[in-house]
């Protein structure tokens, strides 16, 4: 039997250049039925990074902007500051905001800016050819660690919620995971969460952090790839609500 591929509005109805077995496909759907359920797809704009989810702006259905590597946040914070009854988010992976953009994703949530930032962390920089990120785990292999990440020449992974959850200005902060059905539904409602608090004017930044697979340069198959996020990249990076000021 065919299986059908149910697109909700938000989310365009066209083939997507992500890699078999990438958890971004998978993160656009939560984003997009947060967005429909909420009903906000008139008033909602995202930011797209640079990075492997560049294109997200022809995958979801919203007005979209795209902006220089890592500056999602500062842009982020004139839109909602020149149009405060809009809802604007950023989707970032790791290079993007954790790398290049830190300063940015820092300075945005300590100011507490009124905006939703959606982080996808893959441990690698997957555009740009499987690179160490600051999120690559001790051990792991990268293009650019062959013998896996050292904490002696390369330092720890950067925990970036914990860092978030740590500024007076996020008021709401959570690690998700989209490697099966259960962890998925829970993302899916941190997601809305994240975008809800936002709605209802709850002053300060909304961060969601999805743990994501790149099967591609974790050189796994895509089952793996799941698997690892479960046994690996979680002890390193636990799952759950770091903030909620509500
Ligand atoms: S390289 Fe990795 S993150 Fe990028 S599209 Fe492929 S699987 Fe996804």
């Amino acid at each position: 039997m065919k299986t059908v591929f149910q697109r909700t509005p938000t989310l365009k109805n066209c083939k997507t250049h992500y890699c078999p077995g990438c958890g971004h496909g998978i993160a656009h759907r939560l984003v997009a039925e947060a967005i429909d359920e909420l009903d906000i797809r008139g008033k909602t704009i995202g930011i797209a990074p640079v990075g492997c989810a560049v294109l997200a702006y022809d995958y979801l259905d919203v007005d979209m902007v795209e902006v220089a590597h890592g500056r999602a946040p500062a842009v982020a914070t004139g839109m909602k500051r020149t149009n405060p009854d809009k809802i604007i988010f950023s989707y970032q992976g790791d290079g993007d905001l954790a790398a290049i953009g830190t300063a940015e994703i820092i300075h945005a949530a300590h100011r507490g800016e009124h905006i939703t930032v959606i982080f996808i962390n893959n441990a690698v920089f997957g555009m740009t050819g499987g690179q160490m990120a600051p999120t690559t785990i001790v051990g792991q292999k990268t293009a650019t660690t062959p013998k896996g990440r050292n904490i002696t020449t390369e330092g720890h992974p950067l925990k970036v919620s914990e860092l978030i959850a740590s500024l007076p200005g996020a008021v709401f902060v959570e690690r998700v995971s989209v490697s099966n059905p259960a962890q998925i539904r829970k993302a899916k409602k941190a997601i809305k969460h994240a975008f809800e608090l936002q709605l209802n004017k709850t002053a300060g930044l909304a961060f969601v952090e999805v743990l994501s697979p790149c099967p591609t340069y974790w050189r796994m198959s895509p089952v793996k790839a799941m698997e690892w996020i479960e046994d690996e990249m979680t002890k390193v990076f636990p799952l759950g609500r770091l903030k909620d000021v509500e």
